[in-house]
């Protein structure tokens, strides 16, 4: 059920149907090395959350494509929204979700440099009284442990073998592989920081200057099939949860002031 395809008097029904739950494909505009689209982490999240929806009656909101790339800016392509600007915007789409019904709202995120804004949202809802609840689904749903195994490479994330797999699974026609051929992209040294130790603004981008984390041409069509399915039983499992959870729900309910007339 996606929200931009029903019908207004159609809305109530879809919500309960959804049990209440509506979920937003958050996803990037943003370099994925010579080889992969702009918007590859948003094409892939809105065919997750399409193949999730089939599986798991759930009211999908149109995916997001502008979010926060403050590390890609390095190179063309990025559209990068600066962070309390995200979010106000997505606190007010969680707003406006509920004002229309829904109790409980999932972000469904495909880019991974999403999440430490998305755990800012998170807490944002809270410390403002909103009264739904919202929960967060990092990329690949907690199935990592399941699909590293499948992995050839040491390194295989941004751009390398784990999303070119899933990319050549979802959009075999926009991959340029020949451009990786026999590459490997390895982390670049340049930094002694050890990132476990002392996090700094481009952590990230310090290490992995071209955007590419290790060898694309290690991805397969199999590889990235296999990695989807992983995905979304792991969001299917999330969402099940989710729908019977009572305890978020009650603690977003729960007053916070203790100064009441009782113990007064
Ligand atoms: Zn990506």
């Amino acid at each position: 059920m996606k929200w931009m395809e029903l019908t207004s008097d159609d809305l109530g029904e879809a919500c309960n149907q959804a049990q209440g739950v509506a979920m937003i494909p958050v996803g990037s505009l943003e370099r994925h090395g010579p080889h992969l689209p702009l918007g590859c982490d948003a094409i892939i999240i809105d065919h997750v959350a399409e193949q999730i929806a089939a599986q798991e009656p759930i009211v999908v909101m149109p995916t997001i494509p502008y979010t926060f790339v403050a590390q890609c800016r390095y190179h063309p392509g990025a559209v990068h929204i600066q962070s309390d600007v995200l979010l106000e915007h997505l606190t007010c789409i969680c707003d406006e979700i509920h004002r229309n019904g829904f109790s409980k709202i999932i972000m469904l995120h495909g880019h991974g440099g999403n999440v430490p804004m998305s755990q800012s949202i998170l807490y944002h809802v809270l410390e403002t009284g909103r009264e739904y609840a919202v929960y967060s689904i990092p990329p690949f749903a907690g199935k990592m442990d399941e699909i590293t195994p499948l992995l050839e490479t040491e390194h295989y994330g941004h751009a390398g073998e784990m999303e070119t797999s899933v990319a050549l699974a979802v959009m075999p026609e926009l991959i340029r592989l020949e451009r990786t051929a026999d590459k490997y992209w390895g982390p670049s040294g340049k930094s002694e920081l050890d990132p476990k130790a002392v996090q700094t603004p481009v952590t990230w981008i310090a290490e992995w200057g071209e955007m590419v984390c290790g060898g694309p041409d290690q991805a397969t069509i199999a590889k990235g099939r296999a990695i989807l399915d992983l995905w979304i039983e792991g969001a299917v499992e999330v969402i099940r949860k989710v729908k019977s959870d009572e305890v978020v729900p009650e603690f977003m309910r729960r007053p916070t002031n203790h100064f009441t007339a009782d113990n007064e």
